[in-house]
């Protein structure tokens, strides 16, 4: 007997192969019917025997293609009518737009075969891609992802990439960005003048690098610059003239076996890194390494990353390790036209390895730190945006417009919520330009018009400007910095109800008019408590001390044990009027704010155990050095804290480790020891305070996030010992624990608090 139903499926099943998966699933089933994309998903019709109908389901549901993921299938029994055959239905062309783009993916492992075999058509094709790989967010003018909207509209496709193309039963069917040598995008190499070189492109580009130049290489969501990981000579230029002294640079491998010989790769590492998100993960270097010491000078650890596309695999095949890094001036946003990149010619760049298939929207690399343990996320960008996450509930579209440093913003839609690539430093003015350009973007390609702009406190805030003067109409909520850090920790998690949220940070605005950023939350989606926090120190000239750590060292000093007692351990490390200068500002409360951030204590131990003298010269890195100079054996010892109760909270005093750290220091204990005692006497600082506030709350669930859990000998030091003590711990695995990941949580507070509203309870403050 012939049953027909409609099978209504959501998830990622756009742009991964999934129509013709159905399709051969169907044939192999002696199925008739139809499958057709649709809003959010796909949906088949589809009749036959029962049985094989029950067989084609359990099929699907346990081999999806690759990239796709099932999160839900509905169904649903129909009239039989007698399909003549099985077919794939183009695209909805009326009907409300796809919500769904999918991210970038790497070079597969069939295209990766084809392309290394001398007998394939495709040899060596710097463009090979399939239904499986290659292209998508960057190259969709317009959803949903058809050819004629992506920018392979203006390569016509050879009579054999459109056989590929137009059959179901091939790996090519439907592959939007399907190409050629014949029929697709060709590479072209400038000097730097911008004049064309003859011969051919990749050869020249390899003997350029290979004779010590910088390049420019047109990569997927932007270029790169580029050079031999292995040469200090090189790497030090590219360091000069990119204005980038310490930070680490990216390494491109060519393959996992090589990325083994200099780096310690973990199971769960290699998973990632052979992902097809191909993220840069941060591995331990390995100690015989050839690896040249100024890629990373503040760690030992090497971001590596493979070569995820076929461009990159032809050039890493001849030249590897490679440095590969955002083609950009520090601070702006990575390039992605040809005259962005040219202009980095001859400034940055020797030349320029270009190609001609436009780059439509800008997307970073991912970087994420990988442990036993944890997945911390530091930037979420290619290869994951624009994948949707799902909010605990179902809100209004929010438009949340994320922080200042580090941005992202998120769109919301019900329970789905979308985050913006890494855009950077909104207060430089390309990255804002960049920022305003994304929204309309999203806005436009995912057909939404928010209702709700959520935004930061900071009054000073770029994005809270943008916010207040972009409102038309929308309802506006201000979210507390910490605030959206927990909550954002809490959605990545589905965590309802409430929880003890720990917000160690750089600085946030809090509503006392203080920088808070070492922050105890008592906390649901819609509200907060802050019941203890660490005991305030003064942040002498604001920004002035955030740059240079010594200033936060010599203000921890004068506040806990006097001017003299500051003067007596800095010597001769800040000049006589520095201190001065320092010591009157602190006394009468000249430009000087007060912060409780956890970022602070850190750059002020940091900059006292003599790991940097001087500015900053990237976000953290103060911090980084303490991390990195922290001994990773157990032996160390911890230092004492205090914990006083002032009014409705808690203080966390850092004075009893501040004079440990001191006397230690005179008595010329190991820096190494002295960081790794710190690093303890945080962890049990923040498990006692969370142990006080279990006993005052109902909840045992604590809720980690903030800039500072960036640190991995931190984080799992915290988690042990909030486990040991019978607490409950969450991290961030999704989204950043940094700035970059506020945007999901002011989306899900603004949300949550929109439904309260609208439900008729106000306990809004
Ligand atoms: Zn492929
Ligand atoms: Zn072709
Ligand atoms: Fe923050």
């Amino acid at each position: 007997m012939t049953r027909r139903v409609k099978v209504e499926i959501e998830g990622t099943v756009q742009g991964v192969g999934f129509r013709p998966t159905v399709y051969r699933y169907a044939r192999r089933h002696s199925l008739n019917g139809l499958v057709q994309n649709h809003t959010g998903g796909v949906v088949i019709d589809v009749e036959g025997a029962d049985a094989s109908i029950q067989a084609f389901l359990s099929e699907l549901e346990r081999q999806p293609p690759a990239q796709a993921s099932i999160e839900n299938m509905r169904v649903k029994d129909l009239v039989p009518c007698n399909y003549a055959g099985f077919e794939i239905e183009p695209s909805a062309e009326d009907g409300p737009k796809q919500l769904s783009i999918p991210p970038d993916l790497a070079l597969c492992g069939d295209c990766r075969a084809e392309f290394f075999d001398s007998d394939n058509r495709r040899y060596r094709y710097p463009f090979i891609n399939c239904t499986n790989c290659g292209p998508r967010y960057s190259i969709i003018y317009d959803p949903p992802y058809d050819r004629p909207r992506t920018s392979m509209a203006n390569f016509s496709m050879c009579g054999t990439c459109r056989s590929e193309y137009t059959d179901p039963m091939d790996r090519r069917f439907d592959a939007q960005p399907n190409a050629c040598f014949e029929c697709g995008p060709a590479l072209a190499l400038l000097d730097s003048e911008g004049n064309a070189l003859d011969g051919d492109p990749m050869k020249r580009t390899v003997e350029l690098l290979r004779g010590g130049k910088i390049g420019i290489v047109k990569g997927l969501g932007g270029y790169h610059l580029c050079c031999l990981a292995t040469d200090e000579e090189v790497v030090g230029r590219l360091r000069a003239r990119k204005k980038r002294p310490h930070k680490a640079f990216a390494v491109m491998f060519a393959t996992v076996d090589e990325v083994n010989e200099h780096c310690v790769l973990s199971e769960h590492a290699e998973a990632e890194l052979t992902s097809a998100t191909a993220p840069i993960v941060i591995l331990p270097r390995r100690a015989h390494s050839t690896m040249a010491d100024n890629v990373s000078p503040d760690t030992a650890d090497i971001g590596a990353f493979l070569s995820y596309t076929p461009l990159h695999a032809l050039l890493l095949q001849e030249l590897s390790p490679l440095i590969m890094t955002s083609a950009n001036l520090t601070d702006e946003p990575i390039a992605k036209e040809r005259v962005e990149a040219g202009a980095l010619l001859s400034s940055v760049g020797d030349f320029l390895l270009d190609h001609d298939r436009p780059i439509v929207r800008r997307c970073d690399d991912s970087v994420m730190r990988i442990s036993p343990k944890n997945r911390i996320v530091m930037r979420r960008s290619r290869g994951l945006v624009p994948q949707a996450l799902k909010l605990p509930f179902s809100g209004p579209v929010v438009l949340a417009c994320g922080g200042d440093l580090k941005n992202t913003f998120a769109l919301a839609h019900a329970d789905r919520i979308i985050l913006s690539p890494y855009i950077g430093d909104l207060s430089e003015y390309q990255t804002y330009a960049a920022f305003t350009d994304t929204v309309r973007d999203f806005k436009r390609i995912f057909q939404q018009q928010p209702e709700v702009i959520a935004y930061d406190l900071h009054p000073d805030y770029v994005s809270t400007r943008y916010a207040e003067e972009n409102q038309n109409g929308m309802t506006g909520v201000r979210v507390q910095h910490h605030h959206a850090h927990i909550a954002s920790c809490m959605a990545e998690h589905g965590l309802t109800g409430d929880v003890i949220g720990v917000a160690l940070d750089g600085t946030g605005y809090g509503p006392d008019h203080t920088l808070w950023g070492g922050e105890f939350l008592h906390a649901d989606y819609r509200d907060f408590e802050r019941v203890a926090h660490l005991s305030p120190y003064p942040l002498p000239g604001g920004e002035a001390a955030v740059q240079n750590p010594l200033r936060m060292a010599f203000s921890v000093l004068v506040t806990d044990f006097g001017e003299e007692a500051a003067y007596r351990m800095f010597g001769s490390r800040l000049s006589k009027q520095e201190t001065d200068t320092l010591s009157r500002m602190i006394a009468q409360g000249l430009n000087t704010f007060s912060t409780s951030s956890a970022g602070r204590i850190f750059d002020a131990v940091s900059a006292l155990l003599g790991l940097c003298d001087g500015e900053v010269t990237y976000e953290g890195q103060a911090a980084v050095r303490l991390e990195q100079s922290a001994w990773r054996d157990d032996t160390a010892d911890s230092y004492r804290f205090e914990l006083v109760r002032a009014h409705d909270r808690v203080l966390l005093s850092l004075k009893d480790m501040f004079s440990g750290v001191c006397r230690d220091m005179e008595r010329g204990l190991e820096c190494g020891r002295i960081a790794a005692m710190v690093h303890n006497t945080l962890a049990e600082a923040v498990t006692e305070v969370c142990v006080q506030i279990r006993g005052r709350s109902d909840t045992d669930r604590v809720v980690l996030s903030g800039g500072v859990f960036q640190n991995a000998l931190l984080l799992e030091k915290v988690q042990t010992r909030l486990q040991e003590r019978g607490l409950r711990v969450y991290a961030h695995r999704v989204v950043p624990p940094n700035d970059g990941g506020i945007s999901l949580g002011q989306a899900a507070i603004a949300a949550a608090r929109w439904y309260a509203d609208s439900n008729g309870r106000k306990e809004e403050r």
